[in-house]
């Protein structure tokens, strides 16, 4: 079994090598059968979620639904070893950021940056695309997770034409905003990135 539970918390025991072929074969397989399959959800789980998720019942369930649940922090990995079902290493949001822009840019797949402060998601955009040449940032939008907000979004999306939709809203709100609107996501993955717009923005 792939999986391992950490406190009733599901993580998927992947390299960061190993979630991005996933992730690329999750949107081959929507490019292929378009509308017919639905958005995919990508977590990734440090401590701090393991411990909102423990009280926060709708936050658990969206985790263990998500497709691909992979270890953020060091201590989600340390525990992982600790129940003898390691995970092989870290893939954190901020880490494996450029690393999916770089196969969005090979493949062809169009990517959407949603969320941060106003200006931030343009900034980490240019950066990507230095990071990733050739790289298609199919939008960028600050937004709010505010519930009133969600039709326009889901809407600027769609004329995007976004094959995955990075959400930088801070957990739990961006995972539970991603949860909420999977089925109605116009795109093939949708993954919370916390502040890793800032961090590329520097
Ligand atoms: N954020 C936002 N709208 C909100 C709350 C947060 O755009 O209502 C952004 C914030 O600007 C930052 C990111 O979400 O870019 C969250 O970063 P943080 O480091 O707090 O998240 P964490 O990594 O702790 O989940």
């Amino acid at each position: 079994d792939i999986s391992v539970s950490v406190l009733g918390i599901r993580v998927d025991r992947l390299t960061q090598h190993q979630a991005l072929d996933y992730i690329d074969q999750l949107i081959s397989l929507r490019r292929e059968h378009s509308e017919e399959v639905r958005c995919q959800q990508v977590i990734t789980v440090n401590t701090e979620f393991v411990i909102e998720a423990r009280r926060n019942t709708a936050f658990r369930a969206c985790i263990n639904e998500a497709e691909l649940v992979v270890p953020d922090g060091m201590g989600i990995v340390w525990a992982t070893r600790y129940l003898g079902r390691p995970a092989p290493e870290r893939v954190t949001g901020t880490d494996t950021l450029p690393e999916l822009a770089k196969l969005c840019a090979a493949r062809g797949y169009r990517l959407y940056l949603l969320g941060a402060a106003p200006g931030v998601a343009e900034s980490a955009a240019e950066r990507l695309c230095a990071l990733a040449p050739g790289l298609q940032i199919a939008g960028t939008y600050a937004g709010s997770p505010d519930p009133t907000e969600e039709e326009p979004i889901l809407e600027r999306i769609r004329q995007a034409q976004a094959d995955v939709v990075c959400v930088a809203y801070g957990a739990p709100a961006q995972e539970l905003w991603i949860y909420r609107n999977l089925s109605r996501l116009p795109a093939a993955v949708a993954m919370g990135v916390g502040g890793a717009y800032d961090f590329l923005a520097g």
